[in-house]
């Protein structure tokens, strides 16, 4: 399960952000995960419920997972839709089978308010 290590790496960016702003307590995260990021949202938010608990500065944060969206750009008639991750099967304008995917794979901490 790599979202232990992504988790290690967000609590560690957390802990320089608390240092360089003089925090002492996370309050709240949230975080944009796309759909085609290879993140999976629950998993993430479960390593960030074990590992939090080990630390004093987010132990009672609360984390937000937004959900972002994927666009599909059609390569026939530049139509685009828009889905949570999975890829539709043609274009709704033209029926063109070949769609972009544009955006969608971020993994962004949007924001943290601390105190
Ligand atoms: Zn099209």
């Amino acid at each position: 399960m790599h979202e232990i290590s992504l988790v290690q790496g967000l609590l560690s960016q957390l802990q320089e952000l608390a240092r360089q702003n003089n925090m002492n307590r996370v309050v709240s995260i949230t975080m944009d995960i796309g759909p085609l990021s290879g993140v999976v949202a629950d998993s993430f938010r479960f390593g960030f419920e074990i590992l939090a608990q080990e630390d004093d500065l987010v132990r009672d944060a609360t984390l937000v997972i937004n959900t972002t969206t994927v666009t599909y750009r059609c390569t026939g008639c530049d139509a685009t839709q828009q889905t949570r991750g999975d890829k539709p099967d043609n274009c709704p304008a033209c029926g063109e089978l070949f769609l972009l995917a544009e955006g969608g794979d971020e993994l962004i901490l949007n924001r943290v308010e601390m105190e």
